[in-house]
């Protein structure tokens, strides 16, 4: 399975200034020198930029790339449709720059933006919203019939400043080369709203706020457990907030603990708030037994990263099986996979997961003005039974593999 094109940053260590990589996923950085960890968190989007090898001769002006990638699914009567998606585009439109980062982002390193970097910044004028509709437009036009839902899981979102100077043709900074035909006379690009950067990456410390231990988790998580006083955390831009688990004890030793989100939510404009309404609306062959209509519906996610079609799957046959309410509030021992999909971008799936289910398939046109709000939000860690690279979990036909997971880790 071919990897998906990924980006390298250059770090130095706020701590002890050494040099380091990080992949484009990373969020617990552990200085391999001085071993102090830090989280890498931002109000909003994460700015990189395409630094020069040596000082410019020439004034640089940096123009801001939006950077999407993620997993689109698109509900057509013929079924859901998901995709990869993987753009960047001018968040500063200009006819005069090119369209797109083009590959060179595959073969430069890129660092954090900082607030001493040189050169003329260019502010964004187009925002991420305009950017994803447009992208989403694009993507769906040309699919044929009614669009009944729509959901972008969007796994990276982030800003690129890419160097040029500006003479009598825009220039590319690195290459050194024009990128443009020779500009016309009205062309100031000192008009251009920019200046330098008021933007830094954050640092936080990995202590548990509840008792000052050492939180866990690998390098792309975006949760982190404390096995000193049993609590998980979950990232955001000023720190970490605590949210409530459990897990699922394994039947056997030789299993691995997948994250799942458990989400109850009001659904408008169809009844599904038991478990009884759900065997009516995926039309189970079922018998509807008493007490049903008192067990409440939740939509289950994986909270980890998966291909688009593996994400659906599972989201969709545990939500079918509707777990008990059985599990242990306390972290599993033994092979955990990490938090990686934000509960926002979990949340903006539950359309999808409704669709993947709903039957017949007339029923789909409810979806469009249906509004989904989401009340509570449960992480629970579900075992997966090891056998070679196959992973499974009979009792909610849940199945995938060691060489799925790892692909995964760097959507
Ligand atoms: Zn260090
Ligand atoms: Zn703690």
């Amino acid at each position: 399975m071919k990897q998906p094109p990924r980006y390298l940053i250059e770090h130095q260590c706020p701590q002890c200034g050494a040099p380091a990589v990080l992949e484009e996923t990373d969020r617990l950085f552990t200085c391999p020198f001085c071993k102090v960890r830090s989280y890498l968190t931002t109000g909003d989007y994460f700015r990189y930029m395409f630094p020069l090898a040596k000082p410019a001769d020439k004034p640089l002006v940096y123009l801001p790339y939006w950077r999407l990638k993620g997993s689109l699914f698109v509900c057509l009567p013929g079924g859901i449709k998901p995709r990869i998606v993987d753009v960047s585009q001018q968040a500063v439109p200009s006819p005069f720059f090119p369209a797109s980062l083009g590959l060179r982002s595959q073969t430069l390193k890129l660092r954090f933006v900082s607030s001493d970097g040189d050169g003329l910044f260019l502010k964004p004028t187009l925002s991420f919203k305009e950017m994803l509709l447009t992208a989403e437009e694009t993507l769906v036009s040309g699919l044929a019939g009614p669009v009944f839902a729509k959901a972008f899981i969007g796994e990276t979102l982030s800003q690129i400043y890419s160097p040029f100077h500006v003479t009598d043709r825009v220039f590319d900074a690195i290459l050194n080369r024009p990128v443009s035909p020779a500009l016309p006379d009205d062309f100031d690009i000192s008009k251009l709203p920019g200046g330098k950067p008021d933007w830094r990456v954050e640092f936080i410390p990995t202590l548990c706020p509840d008792c000052g231990w050492d939180l866990e988790g690998d390098r792309n998580a975006i949760a982190l457990p404390c096995r000193n006083c049993e609590s998980l955390w979950l990232s955001h831009a000023k720190g970490f907030n605590k949210m409530e688990f459990g897990h699922f004890p394994a039947e056997g030793p030789d299993s691995v603990y997948l994250p799942f989100y458990r989400i109850g939510a009001d659904i408008s404009g169809i009844n599904l708030a038991s478990y009884a309404d759900l065997v009516k609306v995926a039309n189970m062959a079922k018998v509807v037994q008493d007490g049903w209509q008192d067990k409440p519906f939740h939509f289950w996610t994986p909270a980890f990263k998966i291909r688009p079609q593996d994400f659906l799957l599972f989201s969709r046959n545990l939500t079918l099986s509707q777990p008990p309410k059985e599990w242990v509030p306390k972290l599993p021992q033994g092979e955990i996979l990490s938090v990686t999909m934000p509960v926002t971008e979990a949340v903006e799936s539950l359309k999808i997961n409704l669709a993947s289910f709903i039957k017949p398939p007339k029923m789909l046109q409810v979806l469009e003005n249906m509004e989904i709000k989401p009340r509570g939000v449960v992480l629970v860690y579900i075992p997966l039974q090891k056998s070679g690279n196959e992973l499974f979990q009979p009792a909610f036909n849940l199945r995938t593999t060691r060489a799925l997971l790892e692909y995964a880790k760097f959507l």
